[in-house]
This record gives structure tokens, sequence and C-alpha cells, in this order.
């Protein structure tokens, strides 16, 4: 079963991730939490080009993308896919969604032309669910204000750009509501935390 938490800055992803998986193991399943991008050697690198440059260093939105592609093709060859075959729940922070939206939403790429770029890198791998955890990018961005990595990158990027993205993955989530478990993130972390094990479970059990 692969599993992915999308969702904007701050809209809690790491704490439900962990719970999730807390939960699973709990129940003796074999689970892999990871994420995009930085979850192999090759995509830390990835990582440090595309969050860890100043401003006026940044790479280029389709060499952002195309970046991003490439964290997300070997993370998927060598990480999830062996995972899955092997029958772990995967659980990802960020997948394809997120390419859709920061870099097709948020940078204004063609939206459809990132999507094949995706499906190029993951040899088509969908999740079989994506938890959306739904925030206002304002109330997210004041919760990550604290966090040192990029900082200055969140603090070029202006609210308009959030607010493409949120709506984005809320567009994306309207499209295909059976793969989608869409959660408002302002509320209590256990609530949360209960509707998301209640789906998985459900799809664990089907
Ligand atoms: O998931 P996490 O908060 O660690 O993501 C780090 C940053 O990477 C986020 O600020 C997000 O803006 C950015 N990102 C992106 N495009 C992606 C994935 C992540 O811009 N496809």
């Amino acid at each position: 079963l692969f599993v992915v938490f999308e969702g904007g800055e701050g809209a809690g992803k790491s704490t439900q991730l962990a719970e999730l998986a807390e939960r699973l193991r709990a129940q003796g399943r074999d689970v892999v939490v990871t994420r995009e991008p930085g979850a192999t050697p090759v995509g830390e690198r990835i990582r440090s080009l595309v969050l860890g440059t100043t401003p006026g260093e940044a790479p280029s939105p389709r060499a952002e993308a195309l970046l991003y592609a490439a964290d997300r093709a070997h993370h998927v060859a060598t990480v999830v896919r062996p995972a899955l075959v092997r029958g772990a729940v995967v659980i990802s922070d960020r997948y394809v969604d997120s390419s859709l939206a920061y870099q097709g939403a948020g940078r204004t790429l063609p939206v459809d032309e990132v999507s094949w770029l995706s499906s190029w890198a993951t040899g088509g791998l969908k999740p079989d669910l994506v938890v959306l955890l739904d925030v206002e990018p304002r109330t997210g961005l004041s919760r990550v204000e604290d966090r040192n990595e990029g900082a200055d990158r969140l603090e070029a990027e202006s609210l308009t750009f959030h607010e493409r993205v949120r709506y984005a993955f809320l567009d994306l989530a309207a499209g295909d509501p059976k793969r989608y478990l869409v959660l408002d993130a302002s509320r209590p972390v256990g609530e949360t935390a209960d509707a998301v094990a209640r789906r998985v479970g459900e799809l664990l059990a089907d």
C-alpha cells in the first residue's frame, strides 16, 4: 500500500506521518517512511540544490522541475518500488502532487507537462491514497517561520504563490475523490490521525 501525505507549508505532514507509521507498526506491519525531496543520498544532494540555495541562486523553474523529477525517479526506483514489492506499507511525505502544485500552479509551468514529466519519472506509479492536509497559507507559514531551512526561500515566495499551491492540491483532490482524503490541518492532531488511520485501515482490509 502506497500512502502519500501532501499539503502546504506548516500543514503538519511530518507529525501525521509519524502517527500513522507508529499505529501501523504497532499492528506488526512492515512500514517504510520516506520523503521527497531527499530520501536517498542522491536525493539529499538534489534537496540541497533546490532548497539550500539563496533566492538569487535558485534553479530556474524548468530546472527546478527536472531536479524534483530526478529526485523522484531515483526515489521510486530505489526506495518505493522495492518496498512495495516486498509488501510494505510505504508512507511518503510528498510525491507527484507537490510537483503539480508547486512547479505547475506555483511556478506556473504547464501542469500537463509537469504531469507527463512525473509519470515518466515514476514509470506511472500512483499512490493508493493521498492524504491532503489542507491549511490556509497564512496560518501554515506562521507555523514554519522558526524553521531554518529555506527561510529566505519561503519569504521570497508570495502569499499568492502559496494560495495557488493550496488550490491546486484541492483541485487535484476534487478530481479524484476516491484516492484522496482531505483533512483540515487546523483540527486537533489526534482527531486527524484517527481519520487517517480509519481510511488506511479500510484500504488494508480490502
Ligand atoms: O515537505 P517539506 O516541507 O520538507 O518541503 C520542503 C519544501 O520543498 C517546501 O517548502 C516546498 O515548498 C518545497 N517543494 C517544492 N516542490 C516540490 C516539493 C517540495 O517546491 N515538488
